[in-house]
């Protein structure tokens, strides 16, 4: 079973309860898909075996078989190519790439009539894989300067391990990066805080799990703090509220240490063993 752990809102708690639900359940692998920013290894502290480059394939042209007709550009949806026709100034004519633009989507290449383009491998970031004691861990690191987050993902993701319960710590956001992590998931847990900003930006994430079709309850973290208007949307919704976790000082302090919740107080493991059991037997309340 995959289940990834996202939320529109940066700084709800996202890592803190993929991580604490990792901790309390056995046979777990944990993908750190947050490649710009990853930190679940701050708090699992895996030891790294194996380290491997992310790529992205960007297209090459070979100018001997190019006749500037441009079809390239037409299907780049991401204005990663511009065409130079020949002409009196231009004799030779050109194609310039913005590899920083392209997705990687092979379009171009395929589309060639002349067979003129070849992929070369860009190097966008490391995939480093380990163990965090029982649990198979393995995170992405994007280069810094680098935009095109997706394919790192995507590599990421190839190592899912269907024998185990995959956990996948999404980005935070709504965009491409969470939809890459997230797509395939059996379920995925929103987390929100109870705020104005935390509710406008589970509204967003709702819509897009909508339309990928997965599964999702919410986890409503420092539940005490703010406002009941989240609990109104999601009982309009019809959305379960599958966990509530209240503010508590200790609890920030074990984050600000980078020490999990469940290490710092093992008596909240039983909450996150709920939380899985909740999703596992899809007993929503
Ligand atoms: S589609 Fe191929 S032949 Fe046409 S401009 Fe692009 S690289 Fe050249
Ligand atoms: S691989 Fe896709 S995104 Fe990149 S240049 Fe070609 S068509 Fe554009």
């Amino acid at each position: 079973m995959i289940i990834s752990v996202a939320s529109g809102k940066g700084g709800t708690g996202k890592t803190t309860v993929a991580i604490n639900l990792a901790l309390s359940i056995d046979n777990v692998q944990f993908l750190d898909c947050d490649v710009e920013e990853p930190n679940a290894h701050i708090f699992l502290k895996p030891y790294i075996k194996e380290q491997k480059k992310g790529y992205i394939p960007v297209p090459e042209i070979d100018e001997s078989r190019c006749n500037y007709c441009g079809k390239c550009r037409e299907v780049c949806a991401y204005n990663a190519i511009a065409v130079i026709a020949p002409s009196d100034n231009n004799k030779k004519g050109s194609v310039l790439i913005f590899p920083h633009l392209c997705h990687g989507c092979g379009a171009c290449s395929f589309f060639c009539p002349q067979k003129a383009i070849k992929e070369v491998n860009k190097e966008i970031g490391i995939i480093e894989i380990g163990d965090a004691e029982d649990i198979q861990f393995i995170h992405g690191k994007l280069n810094i300067g680098e935009a095109m987050s997706p394919p790192l993902i995507r590599q990421v993701k190839d190592y899912v391990n269907p024998t185990k319960t995959v956990i996948i710590d999404a980005p935070p956001g709504t965009s491409c990066p969470v939809v890459t992590s997230v797509k395939g998931s059996d379920f995925c847990v929103l987390v929100t805080e109870p705020t104005p900003f935390g509710l406008n930006d589970l509204i967003l994430a709702v819509e897009v799990l909508k339309k990928l079709k997965i599964p999702f309850g919410v986890v409503i973290n420092r539940a005490d703090l703010g406002n009941n208007k989240t609990d109104e949307y999601c009982n309009k919704e019809n959305i379960p509220v599958l966990m509530r976790i209240s503010f508590k000082r200790e609890i920030a302090m074990a984050y600000s240490k980078g020490e999990p919740i469940v290490k710092a107080f093992p008596e909240y493991k039983k909450d996150f063993q709920g939380l899985f059991n909740t999703i596992i037997n899809g007993k929503f309340s």
